[in-house]
């Protein structure tokens, strides 16, 4: 999660990763920022068409670092079996820097858009809906004045960061989408229907901000909500840690945060199952956080999972490897499945 820009240090946490705190900015400040992006936002950004219909896992390629690196112009797209549009009347508030819940502002067409996929299968998950949610986007790297805009999520933040990558530049926004992608594949055919926040991983969009991460789950419905993330620790430690929503009036109830808290163990567990043990290097590794913009406004039971450590060689392997990007995804169903059971 650690932003790899230094413009993205604006607003992102130097220890603990791109969604923790963030600094204050004094109000005359923030009050300049822009409600809407600006003008030179790709706002005619192609919407890639997620292909349909596979009825099989696509086993996705090794993404070599070196492409991985240098990013192709060609967005990265979907392929999960039966994705339907989430509808775009759908309003989100657009939260102001002052503090203060501010007007209705829609879901960007500069950003990526949600998108739904229905259940496969049936199985322990029949009947639930899951709320995926990829952080970062690689395009974020090259939209530096949109994502650096400041909201007020409970606190305030700016919209999104880079994220980190791998010593061979493998990007966290690349990692994430395809751990996603693979873990929509076994959500779906355990019978759920899952939403995922982005439906692409492209150089020409930026986003989705951590507000509308946040506030979607609760707008589909969702039973609960993953975010999926990586870590850029000390080279030394290895394994994962998850950020819960902290109680916060307004944001987060004790029964919300309790909840969540219940998600973060199931999901270490699942992730333990399938070979990812806990972090190393930060303890406990379960961190109640009221600093999460994306924890915060959500309406669900929530959680951010750093997956893995990426300056970790031996993390940094697994998140470079489809088999190990495919145990992070079983793993991290694993402790969905232990959530919606344990219920
Ligand atoms: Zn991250």
């Amino acid at each position: 999660m650690k932003a790899l820009l230094t413009v993205a240090l604006l607003g992102a946490a130097v220890l603990s990763g791109c969604s923790s705190a963030s600094t204050p900015v004094a109000v005359s400040q923030a009050a300049t920022a822009p409600a809407e992006p600006a003008a030179s936002t790709p706002a005619s950004a192609p919407v890639v068409a997620i292909t349909p219909s596979s009825t099989t896992p696509v086993a996705t390629a090794d993404a070599t670092p070196a492409a991985a690196s240098n990013g192709s112009s060609s967005p990265e797209t979907i392929s999960t079996p039966a994705s339907t549009s989430v509808p775009k009347h759908w309003w989100y508030p657009n939260w102001s820097s002052s503090g203060v819940k501010g007007t209705a502002a829609a879901w960007l067409s500069s950003w990526p858009q949600p998108k739904v996929f229905t259940a496969t299968g049936h199985g322990p998950l029949s009947g639930h809906t899951i709320l995926i949610d990829p952080g970062h986007n690689i395009g974020n790297s090259t939209h530096t004045s949109q994502i650096n805009r400041h909201y007020w999520v409970g606190l305030d933040k700016i919209c999104n960061t880079t994220g980190t990558a791998t010593d061979h530049g493998f990007p966290e926004a690349t990692y994430t989408f395809d751990v996603a992608q693979r873990l929509t594949r076994i959500l779906t055919a355990a019978g759920a229907k899952v939403v995922l926040t982005r439906d692409q991983n492209s150089h020409s969009t930026y986003g989705p901000c951590i507000q509308a991460r946040g506030l979607l789950g609760g707008e589909v419905g969702a039973d609960l909500g993953v975010s999926i993330h990586a870590d850029g620790g000390p080279s030394s430690g290895h394994g994962a840690f998850v950020y819960s929503p902290g109680v916060k009036p307004g944001y987060t109830s004790s029964s919300k945060a309790k909840q969540s808290y219940r998600l973060a163990g199931d999901v270490l567990k699942g992730l333990a199952a399938h070979g990812q043990v806990g972090s190393t290097y930060l303890h406990p590794n379960i961190a109640p956080d009221k600093q999460q913009g994306t924890l915060n406004v959500a309406s669900i039971p929530i959680v951010i999972v750093e997956t893995l450590n990426m300056r970790n060689a031996g993390d940094a392997a697994k998140a470079e490897s489809a088999s190990g990007r495919q145990s992070i995804a079983a793993g991290l169903a694993a402790g969905i499945e232990r959530w919606i059971a344990g219920r």
